[in-house]
C-alpha cells in the first residue's frame, strides 16, 4: 500500500506530492487516518536540518488529529477503529528502559520523532506505537486539538511535571504558539499570570487568554523592576534573551524553565541562582503527561487561536508561519 503525503526532497525546499510505500502493520502499531495538522516551528527546523537529523524525503507534520484506520497485533484493547486520537514530537519508543516502564516514555533515549526516520503528519496516513496516539476527548474539536499536541504538550508538561501550584506567581517568556497557551494553563490553574513579550502590542489579546500582568522588554526597564517576582517563569522563546535578567525575577526556589531553542549557548553567573533557584530545560510530554494535558484542555476550555488552511495551501501556510505572522497556530486541514 502506497501513502500520499507531502514531502521536502532536500533542504530548505518547498513540499512536493509524495508517496511512499508501506509493508503489513507492525506489532503494536497502529495506523490513522489524519485530518487535522498543526504546523509547528520544528517542522520548519527539520525542513531546513536545522537540527542536523533530517534525512529526505522529508514528511514534516507532528501535531497529528485523525481517526485510527488499522491496528496491529498486540494493540491495547482500549484502541478501537474509527477513534479520535492525536500524535506529537514521538511516535514510538524502547518500551523496555527505565523511563518507559514508569510511563515517561518522552525521556527515553531511542524515543523515536515522528518526523525523523519515519513519516509525519502532512499525509494523508500515518503510522505509529499505539501507545503514542493519544485519544482526543470528546470536548475537543480536531482543529483545536492538533496544536495542543506538539505546542500544548511542551508547556503543559513542564508546568505538570515541577509542581507548578495554584498560589505561585507565574511568568511566561514570548506570547506566540506555545506561549499563548501556557497563558491559559496557568491561568485556569489559578497562577497569576504574567505575560513577557518585547511590546505591549498583544496585551488586550491576552488579557483574554487570561494573563492579569504584562512586562514588555524592547526598550523599557519594566524586567529588571521586576526582580524576585517569580515562582515559575516559562520561556518559550528562541531568541538570546538577557538570561540573568530573567533568573533575578525570580524569587527564592523559583524556576526558570527554557522550553524554546535558543541558538547560541547560554551562560550566566551562579550568584543569581544561590537562593535555591533552578534554571531547567523542557520537553514534549509523555503520552501520559498528553492525556492529561488533553483533558485538562477540554474541561476547562483551554484553545489555541488558530489559522485554518487547506492542504492545498501547505507551502502557503508553511511560508505564513516561517514569516512569523501565525495569529498564533496555524493548521492545516486534510
Ligand atoms: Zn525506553
Ligand atoms: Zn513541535
Amino acid at each position: 500500500m502506497k501513502i500520499k503525503a507531502h514531502a521536502a526532497l532536500t533542504a530548505k525546499s518547498s513540499l512536493t506530492p509524495f508517496e511512499y510505500e508501506v509493508g503489513e502493520l507492525g506489532n503494536e502499531e497502529v495506523e490513522v487516518k489524519v485530518s487535522h495538522c498543526g504546523i509547528c516551528h520544528s517542522d520548519l527546523a527539520m525542513i531546513d536540518n536545522d537540527f542536523h537529523f533530517s534525512s529526505y524525503p522529508l514528511v514534516p507534520g507532528h501535531e497529528v488529529i485523525g481517526t485510527i484506520d488499522a491496528v496491529g497485533n498486540g494493540v491495547s484493547k482500549k484502541i478501537k477503529i474509527g477513534q479520535r486520537v492525536g500524535i506529537g514530537w514521538y511516535a514510538n519508543s524502547c518500551s523496555s528502559c527505565d523511563w518507559c516502564t514508569i510511563g515517561k516514555e518522552n525521556l527515553c533515549i531511542k524515543a523515536q520523532p515522528t518526523i525523523a526516520g519515519r513519516h509525519g503528519g502532512f499525509a494523508e496516513k500515518i503510522r505509529c506505537h499505539w501507545k503514542f496516539a493519544v485519544p482526543i476527548p470528546d470536548g475537543l474539536a480536531s482543529e483545536s486539538a492538533g496544536p495542543l499536541m506538539c505546542a500544548g504538550s511542551t508547556v503543559f508538561a513542564p508546568i505538570y511535571e515541577f509542581g507548578v501550584r495554584p498560589w505561585m506567581r507565574t511568568a511566561v517568556v514570548g506570547i506566540g504558539g506555545l506561549g499563548h497557551l501556557a497563558v491559559q494553563f496557568l491561568a485556569k490553574m489559578g497562577c497569576e499570570v504574567t505575560a513577557i513579550s518585547s511590546s505591549h502590542d498583544k496585551d488586550a489579546e491576552i488579557k483574554k487568554l487570561g494573563a492579569s500582568r504584562f512586562i514588555a522588554t524592547r526598550g523599557t526597564n519594566e524586567l529588571a523592576k521586576a526582580i524576585g517576582s517569580f515562582d515559575f517563569i516559562l520561556s518559550t522563546v528562541s531568541a538570546d534573551i538577557p538570561w540573568v535578567d530573567y533568573i533575578q525575577a525570580l524569587r527564592p526556589q523559583g524556576r526558570l524553565v527554557i522550553c524554546g531553542l535558543p541558538e547560541n549557548e547560554i551562560h550566566f553567573p551562579l550568584f543569581p541562582l544561590l537562593a535555591e533557584k533552578s534554571v531547567s530545560g523542557g520537553i514534549n510530554g509523555s503520552p501520559s503527561n498528553n492525556a492529561t494535558m488533553l483533558d485538562f484542555a477540554a474541561r476547562l476550555g483551554v484553545k489555541p487561536l488558530i489559522e485554518l488552511f487547506p492542504v492545498q495551501q501547505i507551502n502557503q501556510a508553511l511560508d505564513h508561519v516561517r514569516a512569523g505572522k501565525a495569529r498564533f497556530r496555524a493548521v492545516l486541514e486534510m
